[in-house]
């Protein structure tokens, strides 16, 4: 391994200013980065170790009902934290379905929103790869890519944000407030990652020395607490990520959806925000037809990026699927597969 500084600031301000210079990394939960740096992936020159920063690690009510997630809030004592999981089903469902117990025992809020694509090109430093290393190709292109991008991709890179808990946050309209050595600033999640375009080594918004300092969720995305999911497709049903995932909300009202928010994982190198299958349901009675119209928009653009054409019909079917479950209520308690699709569902889904 490379040697490399480390350094423990007593504050914020102290963090980004040491952050600031070049090919220096932050170090939280270090459940991504420590593998990367062990593997050659990463190989920064300096450690900012933000753990112990104050006012971070809380996770804080305003009177409205909306929320703000410290940084450094572990991934497993959100999950389990009651009042966050009533108000927000689908964020707890999503946090518990992914890594393993231990992983989110140490994960933290902002690391999630850090980590890095799967894509196994990108751990092999003998492979091209453009997000590693610019201009030296994308070996995914002509290999085994039966689990990257589906949307949002280009020829430069295909690979896939592999985050659960970015999901419903990208539904819900969280927000990602950041510090740097100018002040703070918000950036709404959705955006807060870069598709790959021609430079797929820039990942997200963040300026040089920008650390992520809180998530905010607003008070209207409490409205879809009563008809709310997250499902998720993998290939054994724990410890895997998403081959695609979906969370959703509906806002029910009179027999009608008032308002929707759909969002899919696994598909693109950022949580997919899928406006225009919201649009499909907003007004209308919940239903099968509507369900599936809205899960067809919600692939618009679509296109294969290599052998991965089943991965747009099996998210057309799972946000249908997602749906349906949400429309029959959120569930009392989650159940003991959070967000499998495997897991008893509640009597009154449609079973799209
Ligand atoms: Fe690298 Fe992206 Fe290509 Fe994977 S898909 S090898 S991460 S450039």
């Amino acid at each position: 391994m490379k040697s490399f500084d480390y350094v423990r600031p007593a504050t914020i301000a102290e963090a980004v200013i040491a952050a600031a210079e070049p090919d220096t990394a932050f170090l939280a939960g270090g459940t991504n980065l420590l593998d990367l740096m062990k593997g050659g992936i990463a190989r920064p020159g300096r450690l900012v170790d933000i753990t112990r920063l104050p006012g971070l690690g809380s996770v804080d009510w305003e009177a409205d009902g909306s929320v703000r997630i410290g940084a450094l809030v572990r991934n497993a004592d959100l999950a389990h934290d009651q009042r966050f999981a009533a108000r927000f089903p689908a964020v707890a469902e999503a946090l518990l379905s992914g890594a393993s117990g231990q992983l989110r025992n140490a994960a933290t809020a902002g690391g999630n929103l850090m980590q890095e694509t799967r894509c196994r090109y990108f751990y092999d430093t003998a492979s091209a790869c453009n997000r590693r290393e610019p201009g030296s190709g994308c070996d995914a292109l002509e290999g085994i890519n039966d689990g990257h991008a589906v949307l949002g991709w280009s020829r430069a890179c295909i690979a896939t944000h592999p985050s659960d808990f970015c999901v419903p946050l990208a539904a819900l309209g969280a927000i990602v407030e950041l510090e740097g050595v100018s002040g703070r600033r918000q950036v709404p999640l959705a955006q807060f990652h870069r598709l790959p375009g021609e430079t797929p080594d820039v990942r997200t918004v963040c300026e040089p020395g920008e650390m992520i300092v809180a998530v905010l969720l607003p008070q209207d995305a409490g409205a879809f607490a009563g008809h709310s999911r997250y499902l998720k497709v993998r290939e054994r049903t724990s410890y895997a990520f998403a081959v695609v995932s979906a969370a959703v909300g509906l806002d029910l009202e009179s027999g009608r959806i008032r308002e929707a928010r759909v969002a899919l994982g696994g598909v693109a190198a950022r949580p997919w925000r899928c406006e225009a299958a919201e649009a499909v349901l907003a007004g209308a009675e919940p239903g099968r037809n509507v369900f599936e119209r809205a899960a067809r928009a919600a692939l618009d653009g679509a296109a294969p990026s290599g052998d991965n054409a089943y991965k747009i019909a099996l998210a057309e079917r799972i946000v249908a699927r997602a749906l349906s479950l949400a429309a029959a209520g959120t569930p009392d308690r989650l159940p003991a597969l959070p967000a499998s699709p495997f897991a008893p569902q509640p009597k009154g889904a449609l079973h799209v």
